[in-house]
C-alpha cells in the first residue's frame, strides 16, 4: 500500500494562480509521455509517487494522451483508485480537449458536442467525479468562440470542473474568449502555452495580456521535452525521448541543432551549482506569470533532480543577460 512522504509540504513551493483563490504546485507533472498503454505500469506509479512525495500536487492529462489515446487517463485513474483514492483532496488534476480523439466530425476542436463528450469520458477513464481543471486544449477557428466557453461553462455548472483553463490559445484569443468567460462569471484562471528557454514567444505576447487580466500561466515542454538537460550533451542515448519511435515530437535533428547552445547553458548551471535541467526551470519560473512548470518524467529519479530547481530561483541581471546571449548566438 503506498504511504505518502509525510514532509511532501515542506520542499515545494505554492503560487497563487493569478487573482484566484487557487495555489498549485511550482512544478507540476504531466502525463502526456511515459503514461501510455505502451509504457511500464510500475514505472508510471512510481513517478507518480515521486512527484506527490515531493509535494507536487498537479497532474495534468488530456483526453488523447497515450499512446493509444486514452491510455494515461485510463492508467492515472488505476492509479488513482489503488493508491491515491485517500489523497483526491490534495490533488489538481486536469484534462483537455480539443485534439483529435475519436473519428468522426465530434472527436475533435471546440463544439459543444464534442467538449461535453470529451470530458464525460475523461472522467470515465479516470473514475473522476470532477476534475480541477479542464482546458480547452486549442482555439479553434471554426467554433464561435462563445461556444467554446460556453460549453466549458457548462461543465463548471453540472459539478464536472471546478476551474476552467485555456492552452495554446494566444494573447489576442485570450482577451476574447476571457471577454466571454467574464459575462459568463466561469472560473477561468489559467492558460497553458508552450514556454521554455527556446521558445519565449509568450513573454510579449501572451503573458502581458494575462498580467491585466490577472490569470496565471503553467508553461508546457519548460524543459523543450528534455533539450534543455544534460542528457543529450554527447548524442542521443537509446532509452531517451529523442530516439523512441512512439515520441514523434522530439527528433535526433532537433537534438543536433540545440546542442551547442545547450553545451554553453549547461556550463552556466554549473557555475550556478545547478544542473540544466534545474536552471532551466528556474528561469521559466522568473516570469511572474508563471504560477507552475509543467515537466514530464521518464522515470522517478528525474523528479528529484527537477525539483531540486527550487533551491535557487534567483538569477542575477550579469546571468540573465548571459543567458539571453547565449540564446541569440
Ligand atoms: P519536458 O520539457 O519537461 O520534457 C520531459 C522529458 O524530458 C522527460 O520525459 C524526459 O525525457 C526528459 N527529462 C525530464 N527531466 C529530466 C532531467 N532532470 N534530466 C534529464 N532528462 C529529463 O515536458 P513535456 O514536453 O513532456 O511536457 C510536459 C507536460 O506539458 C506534458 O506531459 C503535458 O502535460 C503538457 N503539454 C501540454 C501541451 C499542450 O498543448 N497543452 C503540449 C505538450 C505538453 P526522456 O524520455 O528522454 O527521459
Amino acid at each position: 500500500m503506498y504511504l505518502a512522504n509525510s514532509k511532501r509540504y515542506d520542499q515545494m513551493k505554492y503560487n497563487r494562480v493569478g487573482k484566484s483563490g487557487l495555489k498549485i504546485s511550482a512544478l507540476a507533472l504531466g502525463l502526456w509521455h511515459n503514461f501510455g498503454s505502451v509504457d511500464d505500469f510500475e514505472n508510471q506509479k512510481q513517478i507518480i509517487h515521486a512527484a506527490f512525495d515531493s509535494g507536487i500536487t498537479y497532474f495534468d492529462l488530456a483526453n488523447n494522451y497515450g499512446p493509444i489515446p486514452g491510455s494515461a487517463e485510463e492508467n492515472f485513474g488505476r492509479i488513482m483508485a489503488t493508491d491515491m483514492k485517500s489523497y483526491r483532496d490534495e490533488m489538481i488534476i486536469a484534462s483537455k480537449a480539443g485534439y483529435v480523439m475519436w473519428p468522426g466530425p465530434y472527436g475533435d476542436w471546440g463544439s459543444r458536442k464534442s467538449i461535453i463528450a470529451s470530458a464525460d469520458q475523461s472522467l470515465q477513464r479516470m473514475g473522476l467525479d470532477y476534475v480541477d481543471i479542464f482546458y480547452t486544449h486549442r482555439p479553434d477557428p471554426e467554433t464561435p468562440v462563445e461556444e467554446t466557453a460556453r460549453a466549458l461553462n457548462q461543465l463548471v455548472t453540472e459539478g464536472k470542473a471546478l476551474y476552467v483553463g485555456i492552452s495554446n490559445y494566444n494573447g489576442k484569443q485570450t482577451e476574447e474568449i476571457a471577454k466571454v468567460f467574464e459575462k459568463l462569471g466561469t472560473p477561468f484562471v489559467i492558460s497553458q502555452p508552450r514556454y521554455n528557454m527556446f521558445n519565449r514567444t509568450a513573454e510579449s505576447d501572451l503573458f502581458p495580456v494575462l498580467k491585466k487580466l490577472g490569470k496565471a500561466a503553467v508553461g508546457f515542454s519548460s524543459l523543450s521535452q528534455g533539450l534543455l538537460t544534460d542528457k543529450y550533451l554527447n548524442g542521443v542515448p537509446s532509452d531517451s525521448r529523442a530516439s523512441k519511435s512512439s515520441s514523434p515530437f522530439l527528433s535526433p535533428a532537433q537534438v543536433e541543432e540545440t546542442v551547442a547552445t545547450v553545451k554553453q547553458l549547461n556550463e552556466l548551471a554549473g557555475q550556478r551549482g545547478q544542473t540544466l535541467a534545474e536552471m532551466a526551470l528556474a528561469w521559466n519560473l522568473r516570469e511572474p506569470e508563471v504560477a507552475s512548470v509543467l515537466i514530464g518524467a521518464s522515470r522517478p529519479e528525474q523528479i528529484a533532480d527537477n525539483v531540486a530547481a527550487l533551491k535557487n530561483l534567483e538569477f542575477s541581471t550579469d546571468e540573465l543577460k548571459e543567458i539571453d546571449q547565449i540564446l541569440d548566438r
